[in-house]
């Protein structure tokens, strides 16, 4: 049987309907991609990528600014901050003064208007670095506190409670590491654990806020060290996703097999600096999305 011109209208009608289905199709994909990142009412997160070292800047439903850690230049924090259109800052928390951490804060509380500044005090003795930190501090006369474990600070809708240190630890070579500062950031019913690069002594401690541990998202600590990560801790904070911030192909071979295992065997999802760029968040407070840069 040929063609005849009812058969081409029906014909041209079905191709012209699946178009426009599929038309609609990609544009709910993208809407929901676009959406959440531009609307009112989103707390959005991005750990970027900043090769050996943390570093997050965090932006409130309120367009509220918090960064926590800076990783080791100033440049790569400052190209971050003012892509996503950052003027000041209202929170800025130090884990713990190692360079990989503290390295772009040093100028960032020069150079931007930043509100206020919280860390652990670690008495890092002979670090340059860390007395420009606090003589930077000073200067530009920014609020600044120490904060222990019991901590609490609202920066608008957003919580941060400080659940590491329990007090300043001494006398072994992970001491700084042991001292971080560790937070959960809460919007609603959605939660951050920010580890810092915590171990040992410290993570013994953190476990007895086992009540307040658990979150969807766990910023893995110490660069996916394995002590940073025992077993028992991932049953504490029953994440669903992980976010390791590493370098690549690092001399030390960080994040450890032990701990990528760990995850895999709790089924968290596993997301890496080294290996997708900057990891990218947004909630409503309820639900989140999360997707890595070189999506
Ligand atoms: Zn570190």
């Amino acid at each position: 049987m040929g063609l005849n011109s009812d058969h081409i209208k029906k014909y041209g009608k079905t191709v012209a309907s699946i178009a426009v289905i599929l038309f609609l199709i990609l544009s709910l994909v993208l809407i929901s991609k676009i959406i959440p990142l531009t609307s009112r009412g989103s707390l959005r997160v991005s750990f970027l990528n900043v090769g050996w070292g943390d570093s997050a800047i965090i932006i409130t439903p309120e367009n509220k600014v918090i960064v926590v850690d800076g990783g080791n230049n100033y440049n790569n924090l400052a190209k971050n901050l003012k892509a996503r259109g950052v003027k000041e800052i209202d929170l800025v928390i130090l884990s713990h003064p190692h360079k990989d951490h503290l390295g772009g804060l040093v100028e960032l509380v020069d150079r931007y208007p930043v509100k206020k500044v919280v860390e652990p005090a670690f008495p890092f003795k002979g670090s340059e670095l860390y007395t420009e930190f606090l003589k930077n501090i000073r200067k530009n006369d920014i609020k600044y506190q120490i904060v222990r474990d019991g901590d609490r600070l609202n920066v608008g809708d957003v919580k941060v409670d400080i659940l590491a240190p329990e007090k300043i630890y001494k006398g072994s070579g992970t001491d700084a590491n042991n001292s971080s500062i560790v937070t959960k950031i809460r919007y609603k019913d959605f939660d951050i654990l920010m580890t810092g690069d915590i171990q040992g002594a410290g993570i013994k401690d953190l476990k007895d806020n086992r009540d307040e541990l658990p979150a969807e998202i766990i910023k893995i600590s110490h660069h996916g060290e394995e002590s940073g990560t025992p077993k028992e801790l991932l049953i504490y904070v029953d994440p669903k996703e992980a976010i390791i911030s590493t370098a690549p192909n690092n001399s030390l071979g960080f994040p450890e097999k032990a701990v990528l295992d760990r995850l895999k065997d709790s089924s968290v999802r596993i997301w890496r600096t080294d290996f997708q760029a900057d990891i990218e968040l947004v909630s409503d407070g309820k639900t989140y999305e999360i997707w890595p840069e070189s999506f």
